[in-house]
């Protein structure tokens, strides 16, 4: 087997020794493009298995088969994080997605706004869109994109133990920490307003949710898909998977042997 350099996601259980069929889309891809061939190596994740080492056992252009090999990781969960957006531009939601894939999001929920304009969206667009980033960055999982609803019905059933660090334009100024606002290891969500910002009604039902605070990003008005960037990193510094528990770092096992 040839090293491994691409990275494909699959929607098929992934297991040593499993065989997995391609989609003529994913043929076009492996061989057409990356100009793969029978026999060689290539990296499969399914979103729950982890990682794995395939080889190519059968290729044409229009379809083939995959040999799971050895898992060469196991599957690593983002932190319980939804990121909920109102949709802008194409390019820039699409920058969105993109981005809150590699910044770990689990989940992504566009909502539709007082001051939304985009009254639908290409669910299945932005979910491919997922995939690639996932594909790229190295993630083990992709998140859901949910289909576009009204913000007011995502509140209305708003899980009571999920906090929701809500960015409010208004309060651009010095930030306190997300770290003193929400508690760390429970689940969370983040929402990011239009180009026009939250109107009047939705702040007051924002103000009315035990779960919401609402957060500055700083002293200057952000752009939203430079917002959601924000956010989702202070997030996950503050309270996701960027440092390891201390159980888990490499020193802490190394201690408990010297004991
Ligand atoms: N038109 C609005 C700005 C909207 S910015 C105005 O001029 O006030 C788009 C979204 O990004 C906002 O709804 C908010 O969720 C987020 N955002 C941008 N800058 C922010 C900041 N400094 N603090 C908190 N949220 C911010």
């Amino acid at each position: 087997m040839r090293s491994a350099k691409i990275r494909l996601y699959v929607e098929h259980p992934l297991g040593e020794g499993q065989t997995v069929p391609l989609t003529r889309d994913q043929a076009h891809y492996l061989f057409g493009v990356m100009r793969l061939s029978v026999g060689d190596a290539l990296l499969l994740f399914d979103g729950v298995s982890g990682e794995f080492l395939a080889e190519v056992s059968q290729a044409d252009r229009r379809g083939g088969t995959l040999i799971c090999r050895t898992q060469v990781r196991p599957v690593q969960s983002p932190p319980d994080l939804w990121l909920l957006f109102a949709p802008i531009k194409k390019a820039r939601t699409d920058f969105i997605v993109e981005k809150a894939t590699e910044l770990g999001a689990a989940r992504i929920l566009p909502v539709q706004t007082d001051h939304t304009n985009a009254d639908r969206i290409r669910r299945d667009r932005l979910q491919a869109h997922a995939v690639e980033a996932a594909e790229q960055c190295g993630g083990t999982v992709v998140p859901d994109v949910a289909d576009l609803v009204r913000l007011e019905a995502v509140l209305a059933q708003w899980p009571a133990d999920r906090h929701l660090m809500f960015c409010d334009e208004t309060l651009a100024g010095p930030s306190s920490s997300v770290a003193e606002v929400f508690a760390k290891g429970t689940p969370g969500a983040i929402l990011i307003g239009p180009e026009g910002g939250f109107s009047p009604a939705e702040r007051t039902r924002l103000a009315a949710m035990p779960q919401a605070r609402a957060v500055s990003l700083g002293p200057r008005i952000l752009r939203a898909d430079t917002a959601a960037v924000a956010a989702l990193t202070l997030w996950q510094a503050a309270l996701g998977d960027w440092h390891s528990a201390g159980g888990d770092h490499p020193l802490a096992a190394a201690t408990e042997d010297l004991t």
